[in-house]
């Protein structure tokens, strides 16, 4: 499972600044990734809240910021954001189009700790 090996490299991140900055509990993360990452958010917080015990991001909030796709239409050459696998420009209807955004890989933005 692939939620499995990203809350294994987060959980790597904080042991790694927890050691640095010595802080002994992790409130709350903040972690970002694109709408078409291939990341289930619930079988994250699942995976995150079985790998977390005993760490010091143990019972940690989780919060994410999914960023949208975003298409670029070759027709009308503006782009446009959508939810749809294939996408049509809100714009013009052309089918000619190009994703610029939406597969981010998970990134950790913010991190509150005790
Ligand atoms: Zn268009």
């Amino acid at each position: 499972m692939h939620e499995l090996s990203l809350t294994r490299s987060l959980l790597e991140i904080v042991e790694d600044y927890a050691r640095r900055e010595g802080f002994t509990k992790v409130r709350s993360l903040k972690l970002s990734f694109g709408r078409l990452s291939c990341i289930d958010p619930e079988a994250f917080r699942f995976a995150f809240s079985v790998q977390a015990r005993g760490t010091k991001a143990e019972g940690a909030e989780l919060e994410f910021d999914i960023r949208p796709a975003v298409l670029y239409c070759f027709r009308c050459e503006r782009e446009f954001s959508s939810d749809a696998f294939r996408p049509a420009c809100v714009h013009c209807g052309g089918e000619e189009v190009l994703l610029t955004r939406g597969t981010e890989e998970m990134k950790l933005l913010e991190m509150d700790v005790d």
